[in-house]
């Protein structure tokens, strides 16, 4: 006690408890002393809690901290208790300052936590503050992309000169480029702020990879890369998912191939890793044999913007975006990517996806709709925009008003219902000065009218959100812009299809007519637009006959003194030589003067068809073309005189000198070697190279007339490669003598080259078509 309290042993004697340890103290633990000596029990009075400790106080006044244990005795019939009392002022320290610094640390946790969550929500912010603003930039880059798409591509018909064609192509190809870039970074930013949905539909992996061919072969020849698809036999069943996306995937993926492959093969194979019940996973691999990747550049790949050094992008282009939407898209089919690579051997790209199993769905048939004479209205505030859907509509022979804002429209279209003659289709812009797209279209709706035209609303804003909202609002489809040519056709046909809107002018007869007797016929199609061409071919192809393609009145009159065909689509406008002085000059030469010559046209007036007829044409189709009113007009102008198998056999028979040399136009072992004898590829080759063909023509045509020796070389040497791969050998010689001409030359003789290259390609033109639709 002495020491604990620093009192004398005389000044303890007798001094009193409450000095020492003062009661308040005491009093939190226990009664009062006096009661506690009624009846003591051992206790022991201690607490770790620093607040409640027991105190004693020093002489000096220091408080101290105590730990008293009472222990009750019991001497000579009386109560006793014995106090045993320690200073614990040291070990409570200890023990509060570990108890602090515990608080601590739970404090500074606590401060870490709710700091990151600040950071995170304000990072989720930015980020969708940024996914916002890329969504509004790329609407505000498609605006203008819009007209220049649509407008380049108006102007392209309108019969350019060679040279500004060259500068339209140009115009095209750059802004479809820059197109996709604004895609990609959409996609991107889309997939960052959890806004990318994905589809689940029936489809079958076959057509996928099958697309995916289709879209990268011309790439792959290009640079002479060899193509190998594998797929397990047991992937023929219908599957469930989102085919566009995983093809979105695979086209990334085979682009950067070809893309890092100099020389060797490119090899996809499909094939299933496990499989259950409803579903499988299944596992794509694109195998190159390209620059590879070495093991630092793998962990950054996968990320935005990220390549594997950056010298890549001025060696090879490209915004390091593919594989991380990749990444996303894959993360989002709930899969894996991932990526084994060899410097300089080669990479495999592999990814990993969980499909369900799917039914088998017939292809939709999309019944023949005519454009021709409905009537439709445009609203956009946009004059650019408006001018040229009107312009694409009206090429369609379809009638057509515009207007600036949905209000009007509105009214517009009341009107039009009142005075019976309704509109049948309705195209709006969504963001409208006023009210928009959606407000108008809902209008529309509740209108009382005798039938509600179907709208499909064109914008620039890809935004899932606004598609979701435009299905509610009653729209058929959403397109964006700028929408391709063909992909408005092919959305305005599935629109009109099933809507009993005014068809009384418009219904076609029941088709109870054959086309097959047109199987072998061969037509010479001239036509400048390469939408129509197509679809000219495709529509002619599918009953078999022979087409070949002329795509100006200048080629059409060459191609048709090769005497192989049964008759001439002519279309009217075209650059050089119009439809109309090609014919004359067709039926100027006595061996064809007898030629059937048919005119196609869009503009479908009487005194155009006058025109037409009188100036030598047999007859007169308008565009867009109906594959049944094409067929009959077919058979009924060109079939009467003779059945078309005695017209290829006369043909055949008349023909067959100029046919052999004809033949030697391809060597068609060489092409057959390089695909294993697969016609359907040869064909696809021979096809590509024809297209190359055609439009390094035009380039060595410019060469000419500029007198360009240096780019006629640079074209001939091109040209020569890849003439030779296909097997094209005299085209090929012509090509490496025109090589010559690099530093200077004849003109004439040039002249003469290119002219007889213009031959040689439409002899090639031919024999390709013949053999590979026979
Ligand atoms: P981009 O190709 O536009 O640069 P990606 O995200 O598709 O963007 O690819 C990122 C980088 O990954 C490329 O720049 C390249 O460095 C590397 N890479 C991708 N695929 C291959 C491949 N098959 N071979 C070699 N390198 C590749």
């Amino acid at each position: 006690f002495e020491s604990i309290f620093g009192y004398e042993r005389d000044e303890l004697l007798g001094c009193s408890l409450d000095e020492l340890v003062p009661n308040e103290h005491l009093h939190a633990h226990s009664q009062s002393l006096t009661d506690y000596l009624k009846a003591p029990v051992a206790r022991s009075m201690y607490t770790r809690n620093f607040a409640q400790a027991i105190n004693g106080k020093r002489k000096d006044g220091k408080i101290i901290s105590l730990e008293i244990d009472l222990t009750p005795v019991f001497i000579h019939q009386k109560q006793h208790v014995i106090a045993t009392v320690c200073d614990v002022t040291e070990r409570l320290e200890m023990e509060r300052q570990i108890a602090q610094s515990k608080i601590n640390l739970e404090k500074e946790v606590v401060e870490r936590t709710i700091e990151l969550e600040q950071a995170k929500n304000s990072a989720e912010t930015a980020n969708q503050a940024k996914s916002q603003f890329l969504a509004n930039m790329s609407h505000e880059i498609r605006t203008p992309m819009n007209a220049i798409v649509g407008m380049t591509y108006l102007a392209l018909r309108t019969s350019p000169s060679l040279r500004q064609r060259d500068y339209l192509d140009k115009i095209t190809h750059s802004s479809q480029h820059l197109l996709n870039l604004v895609n990609s970074i959409l996609d991107f930013s889309k997939i960052e702020a959890g806004e990318l949905e994905l589809e689940t539909i029936n489809f079958n992996i076959n057509d996928v990879i099958g697309n995916l061919h289709d879209m990268m072969a011309e790439r792959i020849l290009e640079k002479g890369l060899g193509f190998n698809v594998d797929i397990d036999k047991t992937l023929s069943v219908p599957l469930r998912g989102d085919p566009l996306r995983l093809e979105q995937v695979l086209i990334n993926l085979v682009g950067n191939a070809i893309k890092f492959t100099a020389e060797g093969l490119i090899t996809v194979r499909v094939y299933p890793v496990n499989e259950e019940e409803d579903g499988m996973l299944i596992r794509i691999e694109v195998e190159d044999t390209g620059i590879g990747i070495p093991k630092e550049g793998i962990k950054k790949i996968f990320k935005s913007f990220q390549q594997v050094d950056d010298s890549t992008t001025r060696k090879y282009g490209g915004t390091g975006l593919g594989l991380a939407i990749s990444t996303g898209l894959i993360g989002l089919m709930k899969g894996e990517i991932g990526v084994d690579s060899i410097p300089g051997k080669g990479s495999t790209f592999w990814f990993t996806v969980p499909l369900q199993k799917g039914e088998l769905v017939l292809d939709k048939v999309i019944p023949p709709v005519t454009l021709s004479r409905r009537r439709v209205l445009v609203v956009d505030d946009q004059p650019y925009a408006c001018q040229i859907l009107s312009e694409l509509l009206r090429d369609w022979d379809m009638r057509v008003d515009a207007l600036d804002n949905g209000a009007d429209a509105v009214l517009a279209v009341k009107a039009a219902d009142d005075a019976g003659d309704p509109y049948e289709l309705i195209l709006l812009d969504w963001h409208m000065p006023g009210q928009d797209g959606l407000t108008t279209s809902r209008q529309i709706k509740v209108l009382p009218l005798t039938s509600i035209p179907p709208r499909i609303l064109v914008t620039a804003y890809n935004k899932t959100q606004l598609i979701r909202e435009a299905k509610t609002a009653g729209f058929k489809t959403v397109l964006i812009k700028p929408v391709a040519p063909r992909i408005l056709l092919d959305n305005i046909t599935l629109a009109l299809v099933g809507e009993n809107v005014n068809q009384a002018n418009h219904n076609l007869p029941p088709t109870t007519f054959d086309a097959t007797v047109l199987k072998g016929l061969r037509i010479l199609v001239a036509e400048d637009n390469i939408f129509n061409q197509q679809v000219a071919q495709e529509v002619l192809e599918d009953v078999g006959v022979i087409v070949a393609l002329a795509s100006n009145g200048e080629e059409a009159v060459e191609m048709a003194q090769l005497s192989l065909f049964d008759g001439v689509l002519m279309d009217l406008q075209m650059p050089k030589v119009d439809g109309l002085e090609a014919t004359r000059q067709i039926q100027a030469i006595p061996s064809l003067a007898n030629l059937p010559i048919i005119a196609m046209t869009a503009n479908a007036t009487s005194e155009e068809r006058d025109r037409c007829l009188s100036n030598g044409m047999i007859g007169f189709i308008t565009k867009p073309v109906q594959p049944e009113t094409l067929y009959k007009k077919l058979a009924e102008l060109l079939i009467p005189e003779k059945k078309p198998v005695d017209r290829l056999a006369t043909k055949d028979d008349a023909l067959l000198p100029e046919d052999n040399e004809a033949e030697n136009e391809i060597d068609f072992d060489v092409l057959g070697a390089m695909f294993q004898q697969n016609s359907v590829r040869m064909a696809k080759y021979i096809r590509r190279f024809i297209e190359t063909a055609d439009e390094t023509l035009v380039d060595m045509d410019m060469a000419v007339e500029k007198g360009d020796f240096p780019a006629l070389g640079a074209l001939g040497h091109t040209l020569k490669s890849v003439a030779q791969t296909v097997g094209a050998m005299p085209f090929g010689e012509a090509c490496r003598e025109l090589e010559s001409f690099k530093s200077g030359g004849e003109l004439e003789r040039a002249q003469a080259l290119v002219k007889g290259l213009h031959e040689r390609l439409a002899r090639i033109r031919v024999i390709s078509d013949r053999k590979f639709t026979n």
